[in-house]
């Protein structure tokens, strides 16, 4: 297909996406934020390849396919009516039906969801799996609420999303405030209103679809991620000390696998506060966090109560810098939410000779953390490549709900393994076939933008 527009140099070209990427969807900092990284790195590839500027595929690549926005009522426990806000944006599906998580979380808003969106396109791509990109969620806050406020809204939240999704349509998943116990009441609920089992959602419990393994996949995966930064480097993970931030699933199970791999992670978060734990969170300390995150859903300042070798310190208020970023170790693994390294807290771990970063979260790292990361010659694993693990496991639950049949854990493990070594291999090839060796950020952005991009083209305008 020819295409007659005039091509503009890759910089120019940028250069106008972003300015209508900011006016076409303003006060939205982390959307703009998450384009211009993806953006910047995306400079090496229109050098090489003017066809996609010919034909806007950047302009189409950061339009959403399709915006959701849905009211929520439900009644909460005192029979008050209560009202929420329910989103799913529905970003690309070249190359497979949209795919991505629920994030339940009173900051959640349009701007979020949509950078959520568009890292989900590149790190679907990245996992070698046939998945496109989505993100939802909603400004519901499920702390404090009891089980059948959870199940009430969950319920009215699935009525109306379960007209938009389906298992070859957009198939969602848990994020921050989505865990096993909300994933089970919306497959509830659209069970119930399509009268059909399938696998709609993934995160399923055992019995009823999910696969073993997915609850630690975004934490192990990011483990695995950096065990291959580290090789590159003839380096290993025994005996590094690390500190992990959150307190959440992604946390949880990066401790544990970086206790398998013999590193001591010292530290933990949540929203209030940081503990550290010099002596190291062993997997008895790990089991008791489990069960106050999880089981009891406890703060975790609890923690330096029930072991005296802890230090808690509180982050509310205006803080500039997160205490948990100025602790001495090797290796960092931020696993709360985005932008919760800023400038000052990337300063202080180069600064302590942290030496890996590897993020659990999505878009941790502000614009400029990330730069001063790689200006340090840091090992950095950027979010999309370093927390594919879950999607990609995702991916496995989904490929096993169609075929009605269960792997094991060992087999569940191994190709998540696997494709985290091939992820990183990815990113590692591209970021120096593209001049920038060592630079995981253009690898992952351009690896993950290719066969995007290339399926875009493919499949005309649509
Ligand atoms: P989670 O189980 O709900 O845990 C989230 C943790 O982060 C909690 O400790 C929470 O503390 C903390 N947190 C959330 N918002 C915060 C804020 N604004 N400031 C400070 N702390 C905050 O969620 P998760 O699934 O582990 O997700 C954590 C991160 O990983 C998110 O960025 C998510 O997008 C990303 N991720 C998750 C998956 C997955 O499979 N779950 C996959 C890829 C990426 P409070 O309890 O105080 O809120």
């Amino acid at each position: 297909m020819s295409v007659g527009t005039t091509i503009k140099t890759p910089a120019a070209y940028i250069s106008d996406v972003m300015a209508s990427v900011k006016a076409k969807n303003p006060a939205e900092p982390e959307f703009h934020q998450a384009a211009q990284e993806v953006m910047d790195s995306l400079r090496l590839v229109l050098e090489r390849h003017p066809e996609y500027i010919s034909h806007k595929i950047l302009e189409r690549i950061v339009e959403p396919e399709r915006v959701l926005m849905f009211r929520v009522p439900w009644t909460d426990d005192h029979g008050n009516v209560q009202v929420n806000r329910g989103f799913r944006i529905e970003m690309n599906s070249a190359i497979g039906p949209y795919k991505g998580g629920l994030r339940f979380h009173p900051s959640v808003n349009l701007g979020i969801l949509k950078f959520l969106a568009f890292e989900q396109v590149f790190k679907n791509s990245l996992t070698t799996l046939p998945m496109g990109g989505g993100k939802g969620g909603s400004d519901f806050d499920p702390k404090g609420k009891s089980d059948s406020e959870v199940m009430h809204f969950c319920q009215s939240f699935m009525t109306e999303l379960q007209r938009h999704i389906g298992p070859n349509t957009d198939v969602p998943a848990g994020d921050i405030g989505v865990g096993g116990r909300e994933i089970g009441f919306m497959f509830g609920q659209y069970k119930r209103l399509r009268n059909e089992f399938t696998g709609v959602l993934t995160g399923k419990g055992l019995a009823w679809g999910g696969s073993l393994i997915r609850p630690e996949a975004t934490g192990y995966g990011c483990v695995y991620f950096a065990d291959e930064m580290l090789k590159s480097r003839k380096d290993k993970l025994e005996g590094k000390v690390c500190l992990v931030s959150g307190s959440g699933n992604v946390t949880q199970y990066t401790i544990e696998k970086l206790l398998d791999f013999g590193a001591k992670p010292v530290t933990c978060s949540d929203s209030n506060g940081v503990i550290y734990d010099p002596d190291g969170i062993n997997r008895e300390k790990l089991a008791w966090l489990m069960d106050l995150k999880n089981v009891k859903r406890g703060r975790i300042k609890q923690y330096a109560e029930q072991f005296k070798s802890a230090k808690y310190t509180p982050t509310e208020g205006t803080m500039d810098a997160n205490p948990i970023w100025n602790i001495k170790a090797d290796c960092a693994f931020p696993s709360a939410t985005q932008n919760e390294i800023n400038v000052k807290d990337a300063a202080n771990l180069i600064k302590n000779g942290c030496k890996l970063v590897s993020e659990g979260a999505n878009m941790p790292s502000t614009l400029e953390a990330t730069r001063m990361f790689l200006e340090a010659k840091a090992m950095y694993g950027p979010a999309k490549a370093a927390n594919a693990g879950g999607v990609a496991t995702s991916g496995l639950e989904m490929s096993q709900n169609s075929m009605r049949l269960a792997w094991t854990r060992e087999e569940v493990d191994d190709k998540l393994h696997k494709i985290m070594i091939a992820i990183h291999k990815t990113c590692f090839e591209t970021a120096e076939k593209y001049g920038t060796p060592g630079n995981l950020v253009n690898g992952a952005n351009i690896g993950g933008f290719l066969k995007v991009a290339n399926a875009m083209l493919d499949q005309g305008l649509v």
